[in-house]
């Protein structure tokens, strides 16, 4: 199997680099966000108890995450591999996808972190909220705090996989066509 953590902060272009790279790789995606954000339109009770933390940037627990991913991957027996798209976000969440795969007999393949100026991200996710209707892109102090809350929580995961030598940094700037050159360039050698 192929794993893959995308990894960067809010704003990085996880999702868009995704969206591709399922169709280049054959890979099933996993986007915690996005899972959260469909429990939140079914108004069930996992998505009222997450929507409040949503809304003002904060992270959601770890262990409501987790039993999301241990589903999904459950729900997925006969894929050849998965793209990781906003989890884990903390170093308990990385600890605990390490032990979900090694019960199916697999581990994570290699991370890779798109790198991008705090300025940009800003801009980006102030110009998606125009559209996207997400309250998180609509105002400046909840996209700090979702900043904040990568820098302190998220960003130290790099650690735990750069100690399993798997840890790939790439410039996160420049058009998606030059980025997802640069992603392809990291996993065609390995795949
Ligand atoms: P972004 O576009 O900022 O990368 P996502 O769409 O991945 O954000 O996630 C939106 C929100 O969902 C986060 O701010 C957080 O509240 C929650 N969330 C998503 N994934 C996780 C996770 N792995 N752990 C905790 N909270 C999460």
């Amino acid at each position: 199997m192929f794993n893959l953590i995308l990894f960067g902060p809010p704003g990085a272009g996880k999702g868009t680099q995704s969206e591709r790279l399922i169709t280049k790789y054959n890979l099933v995606h996993l986007s915690t966000g996005d899972i959260l954000r469909s429990e939140v339109a079914a108004q069930s009770a996992l998505g009222i108890r997450a929507k409040e933390l949503m809304d003002q940037g904060d992270l959601v627990p770890d262990e409501v995450v987790i039993g999301m991913i241990k589903t999904k991957l459950q729900d997925n027996p006969t894929a050849t591999g998965f793209i990781f798209d906003g989890f884990p976000r903390t170093t308990a969440q990385a600890e605990a996808l390490d032990a979900l795969l090694r019960d199916l007999e697999t581990s994570i393949t290699m991370m890779i972190a798109l790198e991008v100026s705090e300025e940009e991200l800003i801009t980006r996710l102030l110009k998606r909220g125009e559209s996207s209707g997400r309250t998180d892109d609509q105002d400046r102090s909840i996209i700090q705090n979702r900043i904040e809350e990568y820098t302190t929580k998220t960003a130290p995961i790099k650690d735990h996989y750069s100690a399993q030598d798997k840890f790939h940094p790439l410039e996160g700037m420049g058009t998606i066509d030059e980025i997802f050159g640069r992603i392809s360039g990291v996993i065609d050698p390995v795949i």
